[in-house]
Formats: structure tokens, sequence, C-alpha cells
């Protein structure tokens, strides 16, 4: 058994020494040599996996398998093409030089046309063998940029995208154990795009791209259990649209689409990377404030507000605006409360800005629902 401490301990055996000449030229000690080089080259790939793996969004993945990519060899450009699980037709597009982000001229709406391809040959292709066995106009729209190398990113419900490689930049050809190193690299960075894919479609909802309801309830109770053990202020804030059923039954249910699409992107661009804004059903949205107290809370709430009641949308006529009411609830270490304590105190803060009249916010206090149930402000 080799020593892993010391590998080649044997080598400094009185037995190799004595037979050293024979050894070297029947090519043993060259033999050691490539294995250690493949080795090394494995130990790289495998770290450069756990780094592709372990980075927490799309883009950040691509940074990596650059740099790692730039390790080896310089392509003379590298293009990632990504479509969202739920369509074919939006597809995204981050090209690099040096390192860097640039735009490249490409213009690629679908990739749809090289499913049926990529499903029968899943691994990266030159571009000039790919040409030749597609039909031209579908590779037409990858001319512009002209790359060496054209890889899938695919997974259980097809391809998800192509990686696109350039020459290298001193224009020599890629060698076998480059071009090996970038189909292992590739399917590592494919799996873990995917993988990205499908986690951000378990967790959004579909129609606005919010976080889903059982997202915003995991997230809720995790920060339950934080303010618990770090003392501070959190908040929820519930939104409700008004009188949406009036709005559905005048206007058609798709102008309603468009609407709740127009309140999702206002919430999006009103609270802060930490907050977790999500779709909790139907015409109703939840903000959870993570370390906001109910001032912060309040803020946004009536920013959301008043925004909300100047979205102009179009569908086939200007819509009216429509207004929304929100309750708040705040909490703390010493608040004791469940997800289910918090949510329901919140509805009850949102159904007295309801029985105010609507288009106003609530902050939930002690004995907000007996005031309700009793009609007192
Ligand atoms: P209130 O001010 O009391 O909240 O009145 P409301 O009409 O909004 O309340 P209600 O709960 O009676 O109706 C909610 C409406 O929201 C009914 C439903 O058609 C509409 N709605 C729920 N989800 C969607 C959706 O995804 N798209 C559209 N267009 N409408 C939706
Ligand atoms: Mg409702
Ligand atoms: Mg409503």
């Amino acid at each position: 058994m080799s020593n892993p401490e010391k590998p080649h301990a044997f080598l400094s055996n009185p037995l190799v020494i004595k037979n050293y000449t024979l050894l070297r030229d029947i090519g043993v000690f060259q033999y050691i040599d490539e294995l250690n080089k493949e080795i090394r080259d494995y130990k790289s790939l495998l770290s450069g996996a756990v780094d592709i793996f372990n980075r927490t969004s799309i883009s950040d993945i691509m940074d990596a398998a650059v740099w790692q990519i730039s390790d080896h060899f310089l392509p003379s450009f590298i293009v990632f093409l990504w479509r969202p699980l739920q369509n074919k037709e939006d597809v995204t597009i981050k090209g690099y030089r040096n390192y860097k982000e640039v735009n490249l001229p490409i213009k690629i709406d679908t990739i749809a046309p090289f499913e049926d391809f990529f499903h029968q040959h899943p691994k990266p292709i030159a571009y000039p063998l790919l040409v030749e066995q597609m039909e031209t106009q579908v590779t037409k729209a990858l001319d512009e940029v002209h790359p060496e190398l054209v890889a899938p990113i695919q997974g259980p419900s097809g391809l998800y995208g192509l990686i696109l490689v350039g020459r290298k930049v001193l224009n020599d050809d890629y060698t076998p154990e480059e071009l090996d190193f970038l189909q292992n690299l590739m399917s590592f960075v494919s799996n873990a795009i995917q993988n990205h894919l499908h986690y951000e479609h378990s967790v959004r909802d579909f129609k606005t791209g919010l976080f889903n309801h059982g997202f915003f309830i995991s997230r809720l109770n995790e920060e339950i259990s934080r303010s618990k053990r770090i003392n501070y202020t959190s908040s929820i804030i519930v939104i409700d649209v008004d009188k949406f059923k009036d709005f559905n039954d005048m206007y058609g249910h798709l102008a309603g689409d468009r609407v709740l699409e127009n309140i999702a992107l206002v919430i999006k661009q009103n609270v802060r990377a930490e907050d977790i804004p999500s779709r909790f059903g139907g015409e109703e949205f939840t903000i959870l404030l993570p370390d906001a107290d109910k001032n912060i809370a309040w803020r946004v709430a009536e920013r959301l507000r008043t925004q909300v009641a100047n979205i102009k949308v179009t569908w086939e006529v200007p819509l009216p605006p429509v207004t929304i009411s929100t309750g708040i609830y705040v909490f703390n270490k010493d608040s004791n409360v469940s997800a289910d304590d918090i949510i329901s105190r919140a509805d009850e803060a949102l159904y007295h800005s309801k029985a105010q009249g609507r288009n106003c916010t609530t902050l939930w206090r002690s004995g907000l629902l007996f005031k309700i149930e009793h009609g007192t402000k």
C-alpha cells in the first residue's frame, strides 16, 4: 500500500537506486510523472466543481466558470445563453471577454431549435461540426460571434441554455486535454445552473416572479427563530387589492393579471435585498422585513400604497388605478408568536384598513379586533 503522506517513498529504496537506469529507460519515472499530473488535474477539476456548486446565483456560477477556464487557457470570449424554466422564449445572454462582462453582438430569442440536436448529442461540440449537422438557418444566429465550441446546458426538461466558447486568444487549436477539461467543467456548470433554475422555480410565484407562499412561510419561521436568538425587531406587511372582484368583472381577468404584475413590480422596486416580498395567493401579497421596526414597515407600506394608486396600465383601454389596503405586524423576541399568529395579526390589521374604507394602512396593536367588531377606531 502506498503511503498518501509519502507517495513516492519507495523511490529511495536501495533497489530502485540500483536499478535506476533500467526503470528510467522503460519509462517508469515518466509514467509516475504523468499519473501525478493527472491526479493534480482531477484535484483541480474537483475543487473547481465544489466552487461552482457552492455559488448561490447563476451569475456567480458563470463568473466562477470563466475564472476556472481562464486558469487553463484564454478563450477570446465566453457567452452564456439561458432561458427560465417556464418558457423557451425569454433568453438571457451574458458574455465575457478577458474575465470581464461585455456585450457581444449576438441576437438570439430562442434556443428551442437546438433542442433535438443536443438531446441526441448531449456534449460540447466544435462549431463547424454543429453547423454541418444542423440546418444553417438554425445556427445562423450564432454566426455573428462565430464560437469555436458550443456546449449545451440541459437537464430533465430539456435544453436550458448554451455556452459558446471562442477561439483561444493565441489562435492555436484546443488540445484534446483542454477539450476534455472543458467538457467536464461545462457539465458541472450546466448542472449547477439547472439546480439554480429549478430552485428559483420552486420558490417563486409564476405570475408575478415574487416569492411563493411556501417560501414565505419557511423564511418567516426562520426569522422567528432568529429573532429569538438575536435581539432585533422584524415586521410583516400584508397587502390586499381593494375591490378587485369588481375590477375583474368590469375589465376582465387578463386586465386584472396585468395590474397584479405591475403591483408586484412596484413591490420589488421598494424593498431591500434582504426582504422577502411574496404573493400570498390571489390578489394578496406579503412582505417579510427582517430587522425592520414599525417606522420602517410603515414607511414601506405607505410608499407602496401611494405608488400603487399611481400605476398606469393599459390593457385594450387605459385602466383606472386600483388601490391597496395594508396591515402591519411587528415582532421581536418578546412577542412569543408563531407564524400563524403573526399572519393572523397582520390580517386583523388589514381587516381594520378595509373597515376604515380601504386604501389605508393599519399597524396591529392589541385590542384591534375588539375595535373592529365594535366599530370603534
Ligand atoms: P376587498 O376590497 O374586500 O378585498 O374586495 P375584493 O373584491 O378584492 O375581495 P374578494 O376577496 O371578494 O375578491 C378577490 C378577487 O381577486 C376575486 C378574484 O377574481 C380576484 N383575483 C384573485 N386572484 C387573481 C388573479 O390571479 N388574477 C386576477 N385577474 N384576479 C384575481
Ligand atoms: Mg383578498
Ligand atoms: Mg381584495
